[in-house]
């Protein structure tokens, strides 16, 4: 079953990281699907329907290597145990796509495929995939004579010919260089590059695809999804708060954006993004679920006092693309032991790669990228080195109170 809005069963397991620090209230009681009149386009993904008057789908990612088949069909069962509708892999190699025809012989799940530079990857994994998503910033990187037009042309083909759907996931940690450069805001280049690549989309006669709009931030996600949804109603919205980090918070802040948008009728699938261990991964879904369903019935967050307004620790969920298994704990780490500092208004972000952690710290004060043997540390986009796991944590520290200093005027950076 494909779990969504009108289709949660009492059953749903309740997510238990709902603490005393965060209590809901019934302020409204819409219910089912339907909680405006918005309408989007709908179409089938796999055994579900997106959009429309469809239920809303959960999602997740499996955390696992692609390569091993093993932990990530473990990942994928993990998942659709816990109701997850769509089930998304990262895919960068050949290996992986070798590996994922593996995968694909052993579940029937609806799989999503995650591609990032190496878009071309997509024709070998067509056959074995319902759905792909690929970012309008990563379409620059690599292959750089080719159009980015072309590209996309490449992709809506690749779809059309295995009845594949798409993801245009557009992300303020990987905007569009483009767009970044000539807008006057993150909030509008990351729209202006969601209607680019619909309209790029549509001109190859494509209509399967939905968009998502991603910021850390709750409330930049409900702006540039409320403006987005405005501009193009029909389109489906995949919702989410990217690197929204560990719990608890990270479930508050996903609350606090989709409780402002899913009444709105904004929302067709979503994800909960959390830093977890890969066998906890089903608390994404579980939550989602949760939301959904509190949603559903008027349960509205009662967000406790002051927060989000002083440190800010952000971390990605994790994916194959995790070089040591180490991320996880080393983010739960940062966030203990920089507790002490919790009144002061400093961004940490935490990422589990190479491949997308420089630019997802861009906008941080302190960033941390892990690599295999080392994590990379920068402050705000001047790197300042890289140390071996066991070593970072004093550093970031010590660079941690020379920026609390800075800001409270007694020393200069
Ligand atoms: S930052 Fe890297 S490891 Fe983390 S989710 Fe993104 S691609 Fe995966």
């Amino acid at each position: 079953m494909s779990p969504g809005f009108s289709k949660l069963s009492k059953q749903t397991r309740v997510s238990n990281t709902s603490n005393a620090q965060m209590t809901l209230s019934r302020t409204s009681s819409p219910s089912g699907r339907t909680l405006s009149d918005r309408k989007t386009r709908q179409f089938p993904v796999g055994t579900i329907q997106l959009g429309g008057d469809a239920p809303i789908a959960v999602q997740s990612m499996c955390a696992t290597r692609t390569t091993d088949i093993e932990a990530t069909l473990r990942q994928i069962q993990l998942l659709e145990r816990a109701g997850a509708g769509l089930i998304r892999i990262a895919i960068d190699s050949r290996k992986d796509v070798d590996a994922l025809r593996e995968i694909r012989k052993e579940t029937s799940a609806n799989l999503v495929i995650d591609l990032q530079e190496n878009y071309k990857l997509a024709r070998d994994v067509a056959p074995y995939v319902q759905k792909f998503r690929y970012n309008p910033g990563h379409l620059h990187h690599h292959f750089r004579e080719t159009p980015v037009a072309e590209k996309v042309k490449f992709l809506v083909e690749t779809a059309g010919e295995y009845g594949c759907a798409i993801r245009i996931g557009v992300n303020f940690g990987s905007l569009d260089p483009k767009q970044k450069d000539t807008q006057a805001s993150h909030l509008d280049a990351a729209v202006l590059s969601a209607l680019e690549h619909c309209d790029m989309v549509e001109s190859f006669g494509f209509q399967r695809y939905v968009v998502s709009l991603k910021s850390s931030d709750p409330a930049n996600v409900v702006e540039i999804n409320q403006r987005f949804a405005a501009l193009r109603p029909e389109v489906p919205i995949h919702l989410g708060v990217t690197e929204a980090g560990l719990l608890p918070d990270a479930e508050v802040k996903t609350r606090l954006a989709f409780e402002k948008l899913l009444p709105q009728g904004i929302g067709d699938t979503l994800r909960v993004s959390l830093t977890l261990p890969d066998e906890e991964k089903d608390r994404e879904v579980f939550i989602g679920r949760q939301i959904l369903e509190d949603v559903a019935n008027g349960r509205f967050l009662n967000v406790p006092p002051h927060f989000g307004s002083g440190l800010n620790v952000i971390s990605c969920p994790s994916c194959s693309r995790v070089e040591n298994k180490q991320f996880v704990r080393l983010a739960e780490e940062v966030k203990r032991v920089t507790s002490y500092a919790k009144e002061h208004r400093v961004t940490i972000a935490v990422m589990g790669c190479r491949v997308n952690g420089p630019g997802e710290t861009d906008d941080a004060d302190l960033g941390l990228w892990c690599a295999a043997n080392h994590v990379n540390l920068k402050r705000k986009t001047e790197v300042l080195g890289s140390f071996p796991y066991d070593e970072v944590i004093p550093i970031l520290l010590a660079e941690l109170d020379k920026i609390i200093a800075a800001k409270s005027g007694e020393v200069k950076l």
